[in-house]
């Protein structure tokens, strides 16, 4: 296995204490990996078959020219089409069983708060607020990681043209819980954007975690550019397959300690990269495996104890491959053989995936970086069916032909014929919270 070693300062910043807590989760033996091309060998490629389609200028110049773009819609008719609602930020700083730790030490909040620890049902739960399209704070064992975030107007290399918000970001970023790490899955405008990733900097001075390629092109001073202003970001570049452990000591307010570690792991998924009109796949693309662990200690008398440990997924942004095969094989290695239905498989399972519904239509010139509805329930299955998984990439945005509020319903449609329990697929509105 292939571990990133963390850079000193990382660790001052992190790891108050060694987590004592052993992974011993993935089956790995042969795991794909992105090949180079191209005459200074710095294009990345996914080496599976039909990894590496890609679509032309051509067929973009073909899809655009017959497109009739719909009139951007009115605020109530936004609302009524892709609904959203107000952040519970009481949900977001009071996440059990570390309620409260979010807040203690961390954010500066004076929210009168407990631990939890008492509450066998709750404990370790992992909670997730959509922030529309991909973007996430995913909260659990006291850490709170936000992924793909994007908060500007537009998904654009300017803020005067491009496609434009439909739903505004669901909470300023000042006001969310101290993010400790970020997580970005590809350079695309919907997924990286500079005045963001600025703006978490200044306020938290988290960990970002992101594809290879990523830090040295945009985390670096760049003559003065806006990008400049996040040189000195704590940044760790993964490979597919490279994880990072990110280790956390907490004192919960009734003087409990938690030590929680997450890694991070880099998974392969079929997609591309660009955001000049000269560097297509020059940083490579990925998904997220988080895998939360904690023991809490609750002193001298009462000892130590294993918290269960929780899984999340975070699909980035795909096309179907066989890759989520690859990935529920390495973490948990093996098909589905009773369905979920027996212990030992009910427990090998992610707890939690964010899986692309959206952006999909037209299929020709969409398939090969996008997955619709149909191959998002596939994917599901194909992950062994993750407890809960959430849609997303779809709703904030119009980026592509089919209707902005199509997404869900399709999916709906899909997890019903695919057999699918009542609530094991679904879509949050935005700024929904939701825990398991
Ligand atoms: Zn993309």
């Amino acid at each position: 296995m292939m571990k990133k070693a963390f850079d000193q300062a990382y660790i001052a910043t992190l790891q108050s204490q060694p987590c004592k807590i052993k992974r011993s989760m993935l089956h790995l033996k042969n795991p794909t990996q992105p090949t180079k091309s191209g005459l200074w060998g710095d294009t990345f490629n996914a080496p599976w078959e039909g990894g590496d389609r890609v679509n032309g200028l051509f067929g973009l110049v073909q899809w655009k020219s017959g497109q009739n773009a719909p009139p951007f819609p009115s605020p109530e008719e936004v609302q009524k089409r892709v609904p959203s609602v107000s952040v519970d930020t009481e949900k977001l700083f009071s996440i059990s069983p570390m309620a409260g730790i979010c807040g203690t030490g961390y954010g500066g909040s004076n929210r009168e708060v407990t631990d939890g620890l008492d509450e066998p049902n709750q404990k370790n739960q992992i909670q997730t607020t959509w922030m529309g399209h991909a973007s996430f704070l995913v909260q659990c064992s006291g850490v709170n990681i936000l992924t793909d975030p994007v908060w500007v107007d537009r998904a654009s290399p300017v803020q005067f043209a491009g496609p434009k918000r439909y739903v505004q970001p669901p909470i300023e970023i000042e006001d969310l819980p101290q993010i400790h790490i970020v997580t970005i899955s590809h350079n695309h405008y919907d997924h990286l954007c500079a005045s963001t990733v600025t703006r978490l900097h200044k306020a938290f001075d988290p960990v970002f975690v992101v594809p290879l390629g990523m830090k040295s092109r945009w985390f670096v001073p760049n003559f003065g550019s806006k990008w400049s202003k996040n040189s000195m970001a704590k940044v760790v570049e993964l490979n597919w397959w490279e994880e990072v452990p990110c280790k956390f000591t907490i004192k919960t307010p009734s003087e409990h300690t938690l030590s929680s570690c997450v890694t991070i792991t880099s998974t392969p998924v079929q997609h591309w990269t660009t955001r000049t009109s000269f560097d297509r796949n020059k940083e490579l693309w990925c998904g997220f495996v988080y895998c939360f662990e904690s023991n809490a200690n609750y002193g001298t008398d009462s000892g130590t104890e294993l918290l269960p440990p929780r899984l999340a997924y975070h699909a980035g942004d795909t096309a179907y491959c066989p890759m989520f095969l690859e990935t529920a094989e390495e973490f948990f290695g093996g098909p589905l053989t009773s369905g979920g239905s027996s212990d030992e498989e009910s427990r090998c399972r992610f707890d939690l995936a964010m899986i692309p519904i959206g952006a999909y239509d037209p299929r020709w010139f969409l398939q090969v970086q996008h997955v619709d509805p149909k191959e998002a329930v596939q994917v599901h299955l194909d992950l062994r069916r993750p407890r809960l998984s959430v849609g997303m990439h779809w709703g904030t945005w119009i980026l592509t032909d089919e209707p902005i509020d199509e997404p869900p319903l399709l999916l709906k449609a899909e997890a019903q014929k695919a057999g699918l329990e009542e609530g094991e697929f679904v879509v949050l509105k935005h700024g929904e919270s939701v825990a398991i």
